[in-house]
């Protein structure tokens, strides 16, 4: 398995391919030039927890292949115990060491918290309030009164750090290997305009 640097390092030249239309992922995706090798193994190189909005699907935002990222897809890109074994699987089994949560510009998931912290309609269902209780209490800091578009970008970004928070210290397997450096847990953030994710980390 290639250290947390080198995955971070192939993800953020997959995500330039991507915006610089010059991604490779059409080449790699059929079943014939990849699938037929991971039919017994995987060897993903990166675990991407990331929103289920149909503009954000990971493989294509980094220009990478079958076989190539773990990734989890939930509304609003929370972290729910379901989540947290998800990457628990991929990091014990497959020895991914490294994570990204991505949020993204304008999230419907995080819109509908927004609505539902200004306005509160009790009209969700159980299974959608609990996305919303996930994310609203990242989001109550926030100057709710201040202009939308300011204020969607600011909960996104405290809705992905919080799910960062949450994840590094939602399990002791985890924890454990963040503080022995054999794994990097990091938030990032998808512009839907330019097609560019925005790493949360000082790395270059
Ligand atoms: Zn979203």
């Amino acid at each position: 398995m290639i250290s947390n640097e080198e995955a971070l390092k192939r993800l953020r030249t997959g995500n330039k391919r991507f915006i610089s239309d010059s991604s490779i992922f059409n080449n790699t995706l059929s079943h014939k030039s990849r699938g037929n090798s991971l039919t017994e193994n995987q060897d993903p190189f990166a675990i991407i927890l990331g929103c289920s909005d149909s503009r954000v699907p990971a493989e294509i935002v980094f220009d990478q292949s079958l076989g190539d990222l773990f990734s989890i897809r939930v509304a609003g890109n929370i972290v729910a115990p379901s989540q947290i074994g998800s990457v628990e699987l991929a990091v014990e089994r497959f020895g991914t060491r490294l994570v990204i949560i991505m949020g993204h510009s304008r999230c419907g998931a995080i819109q509908a918290t927004i609505e539902e912290l200004k306005r509160p309609s009790g009209t969700q269902s159980k299974n959608l309030r609990s996305i919303v209780d996930r994310i609203h209490p990242s989001l109550t800091s926030l100057d709710l009164d201040q202009a939308p578009e300011i204020l969607l970008q600011q909960a996104v970004r405290a809705n992905i750090h919080s799910s960062v928070r949450q994840l590094e210290h939602g399990s002791i397997i985890l924890e454990q290997l963040a503080k022995k450096g054999e794994l990097l847990i990091l938030g990032a953030e998808y512009s839907l305009d330019t097609g560019i994710v925005d790493f949360f980390d000082n790395l270059t």
